[in-house]
Order: C-alpha cells, then structure tokens, then sequence
C-alpha cells in the first residue's frame, strides 16, 4: 500500500510540500510507513499563528455562546459520523488494539466538543455587584473574554482524546488556536481538519502544525510572540522547556505532565474487582497512560495472593494485530520508547527485582515481528529508592511492594516528586474517603480507575503539572475575567 501524506492545516487549507521537509510515520505494530509527514517550516508556523489572530476578529469573534456551541455540536456529530476513518488513523498510528481506541478514543474526541459545548452555554454567571464601598450607586460586572491564540502542544498516547481535551474548551470561549500534535501520532489532528471545515468552522480557528519539539514546530510555535497563552500535556522536561518559551512575554501555561502514580490496595477489598481494576490501571494502552498505576502497595496480609493474581493476568493478556478483536495488548509507540522501557526492565533485573512475569521483550512473528512489543512486567523485591520505584517508565509494568498500616502507606505513597493520581481499594469508605484526602495527587480514584466525569477538575500536583482543566475549571484557563466598574 502506498503511504499517505500528512500535511499541515493552516488558514482553512491543507499546505502542501514546496520544499518542505518529511518525515515518516510509523505503525507501531509492525514497524511500516503509513504516510509522510510534510515538517512545518517556521514561516508555516508563522502562517498559521497569523492566522488564528486574524480569526479572532472575524466571524468567529462575532458568535454568540450558542452559535459557536451549535457548531461543536456538529464538530462532534461529523467525528461520530467519519468514526471509521478516525479510527483506522488512531489505530494506525498508535498500534493500540481496535477495541480500546473504538470504546476510548475516538468516542471521547467527539464527547469532548459536547462536554464543552454544554460546559460553556450553562457556565455560571456570578460576580454581580451592586452599590460600591465609596457610596453611591456603583456596579461592577465581570466579562469573561477569550484569551486570544492558544498553542496546544499535544502526546502520542491518546492523540485525538487529549487534542480534543484542549481544542474543544479553547473554542468553546471564542479563542482559536493552533495545534502541535505529537510527531508519532500526527492523522487524526490533520482529519479533523477537514471535519471543522465541513461543519463551518471559519478557517483560522482550528490550524495544526507538523514537526518535532527543539528547533521545530513544537519550539517555533511556543516561543510565537503571537501566542496569548500554551496548553500542554506532555513530559515534565519538555514542560520546563515550553516554560521557558512561554516566559518570554509572560504568557500562561497549563500544563498535564508525568506520573509515577501509586495504588493502594487493602486486604478488604472486594479482590475480584480489585484484580481487575489493577490490572486495567497498569495495561491499559500499554502502560502508556499518564494516569497508570507504576507502584502498587498492598496490605501484607494478602501481598502474596495479590500479586499472584494480577501477575497471572498480565500473563494472560494477548498480544497481536491492533485489528483483531481477541488483541488485549498493543506495543509501544515506538523503538525509541521501547529502548527506554527496556531499559528500566534491564535496571530492575540489575537491582535484584523478581519478575514474576514478564521482564522484556514480546518475540513476536510474522509481520508484527519488527513492531515495538515489550511484555507486561510485575515485579516485587525492591524498595522505594528504587529507579523503577521513583521515575515514570511510562510502559506496562508496575512494581508491588506490601504495606502494615494506612500511615505508612500514605507516606511511602506520597514520597515522590509527581503527584498526578493515586487509586484506593477498599470496602472501607470512611478510610478510603480519610486517604484520598491525605494523599498527595490531581485525582484519586475510590474502587475505580480511569473513570472521568469531563466536568470535574483534572490536573496534577508536584511536578505532575500546573492548572486545572475540566468543566468550567477549563474556562477559567482560556477566558479572560474582566471586571466593569461603572458609577451611575
Ligand atoms: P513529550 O513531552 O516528549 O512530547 C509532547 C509534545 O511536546 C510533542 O508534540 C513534542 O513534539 C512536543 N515537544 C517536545 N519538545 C518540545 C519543545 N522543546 N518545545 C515545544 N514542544 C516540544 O511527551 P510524549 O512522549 O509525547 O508523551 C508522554 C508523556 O506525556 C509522559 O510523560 C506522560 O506522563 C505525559 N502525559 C501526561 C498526561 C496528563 O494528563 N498529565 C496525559 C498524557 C501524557
């Protein structure tokens, strides 16, 4: 099959190659090239900043809130509509198995232009003040106004979900931005493209760029003097480097970053579903999930059958073709990501950690032989200090170590410059509900994992990021609030 091109979308257009350079896409799963990349020059950037200021004083500027969350609405029905196509770009793209990007990603890319849609016509309106402090009749009023061009610098692991996640509440406040997606994950923020002109979005509002991070897109775009504000989900380093950017002309960042979060599971739980959310919260997507579990405490007194059970479901998961519904586990995103992952699984081994299944490489045949598979991973033995115990790994594979009290549990948990989420089981809720409140991350999940409500704030603490986004927490990021202040 002859790969396809990927360009960038700028001012309503698709930019085509004169000069520009490419670079491959590559399918995780078996190591071939779906399609060229057409790398955004700095005047392509420039192009596309220019343009989303101009959008802002044009029709678009000009909607009321209900006209422009009509026109999300239709963003979201024409993705449901083309679902198919999006699917076979993320599926592509990422290697990830058919039936989780079909339940997750592509349904969540058109649930958020909903969310947001919803969040911005019913967004509360308080802030109404009568009669100043100086006597005398005085009324002050808040406006919310857009903030302007937003640059959203966009991960690989849930490419459509997490760009939407951004894109979707940026335009809901009358802003328009300017989309970096990840060089491995570049189709479906390209498709979408084409969705937001069929529905009518005005061109200029919704533009992507394609590239890499240093002295590239990802840098161009960040360090625009143009840009009035940078959402970004990515590596805490890379944050550092777009703080950076975004000081120059004090800009606002948001920012979801990394995690090395930690599950507590307690002997009364209801082990089934405990074993099930565990194993959800360590494989799911491979691992490669910010919001997975990479260290999980259990109380000693079931420590060993715990472990057991949860090790021989990650055995059982089944890797292979991203098409073939029977596929539970997908690779990684790429050869780069494995040497790294790998890496880890080296490191434990050397530091004495027993694997009780996995612990490297997927030898896998045929086609899919020259994909990036690496094989679920528990290991036990270490101690907290550990390399695989303190930095993300960000692959499937988590290590469980036994606790005796919730005290303890709570300190080693919290013992960890990310603070991105923690998952707590237990048939307890009054120390459940006394543990979330101690423990030190954005979202605590109770005998669940993963479970989002796109209204509730969501976010990290530590170094796991800055700000929240979520409902009308998202709101607060992308509008200005102006206070009017008129004596009458
Ligand atoms: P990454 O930081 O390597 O890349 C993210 C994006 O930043 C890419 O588009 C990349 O091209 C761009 N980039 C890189 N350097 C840049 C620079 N100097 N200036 C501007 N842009 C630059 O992250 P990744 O490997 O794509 O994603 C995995 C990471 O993302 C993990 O750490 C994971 O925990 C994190 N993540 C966090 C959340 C969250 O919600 N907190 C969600 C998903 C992923």
């Amino acid at each position: 099959m002859k790969a396809m091109q990927i360009s960038s979308f700028i001012a309503g257009e698709y930019v085509g190659v004169g000069g520009r350079n490419a670079f491959e896409n590559i399918n995780p799963a078996d190591g071939s090239v779906i399609s060229h990349v057409i790398e955004a020059s700095a005047d392509d950037v420039d192009r596309a900043v220019q343009a989303a200021k101009r959008a802002l004083k044009g029709p678009w500027g000009r909607l009321s809130v209900p006209e422009r969350a009509r026109l999300l609405e239709k963003v979201a029905a024409r993705i449901e509509e083309r679902f198919d196509e999006f699917l076979a770009a993320e599926v592509a793209d990422t290697g990830k198995p058919v039936t989780l990007a079909s339940h997750l990603d592509i349904p969540r890319g058109a649930a958020n232009f909903r969310a947001f849609a919803s969040v911005i016509e019913s967004a509360p309106t308080k802030g109404f003040t009568m009669r100043g402090p100086t006597g005398g009749d005085v009324i002050n009023y808040s406006l919310r106004t857009p903030k302007g061009v937003i640059a959203v610098v966009c991960p690989w692991n849930f490419p459509l979900l997490l760009m939407t996640w951004k894109v979707a509440p940026a335009l809901s406040c009358g802003n328009t931005v300017v989309v970096k997606p990840s060089e491995e994950t570049p189709s479906t923020a390209s498709l979408l493209g084409d969705v937001m002109r069929e529905v009518g979005i005005p061109d200029g509002v919704y533009n992507v760029v394609h590239g890499f991070g240093p002295n590239s897109a990802g840098e161009y775009l960040t360090s625009h003097p143009l840009v009035d504000a940078i959402t970004f989900t990515g590596e805490c380093k890379t944050g550092e480097a777009i703080m950076r950017a975004a000081a120059a002309g004090t800009r606002p960042v948001s920012f979801e970053l990394g995690g090395k979060n930690a599950g507590i599971v307690f002997a009364d739980c209801n082990m089934e579903k405990a074993v099930d959310t565990t194993v959800r919260a360590i494989f799911m997507n491979a691992g490669q999930v910010c919001l997975h579990t990479e260290r999980v405490y259990v109380e000693r007194p079931f420590f060993e059958e715990f472990t057991a059970k949860v090790s021989a479901r990650a055995k059982a998961l089944k890797p292979g073709q991203p098409h073939d519904k029977s596929t539970t586990i997908g690779p990684l995103i790429s050869a780069e990501h494995r040497k790294k992952v790998l890496g880890y699984y080296q490191k434990a081994a050397a530091a004495g950690a027993r694997a009780h299944t996995g612990g490297g490489e997927f030898r896998m045949e045929g086609a899919l032989a020259k994909g990036f598979w690496v094989e679920p991973t528990v290991w036990t033995g270490l101690d907290d200090g550990a390399a695989i115990n303190r930095e993300e790994i960000f692959g499937p594979c988590a290590h469980f170590s036994p606790f005796d009290s919730d005290d303890e549990v709570v300190a080693r948990a919290n013992d960890s410059d990310f603070g991105l989420a923690a998952m707590v089981l237990t048939e307890n809720l009054t120390r459940a509900h006394r543990i979330a409140g101690q423990l030190e991350a954005g979202t605590c999940w109770i005998n669940s994992w993963f479970l989002r409500d796109l209204r509730a704030p969501f976010g990290g603490a530590k170094r796991s990021g800055i700000g929240r986004e979520g409902g009308v927490h998202s709101l607060e990021f992308y509008t200005e609030l102006k206070n009017v202040c008129v004596p009458i």
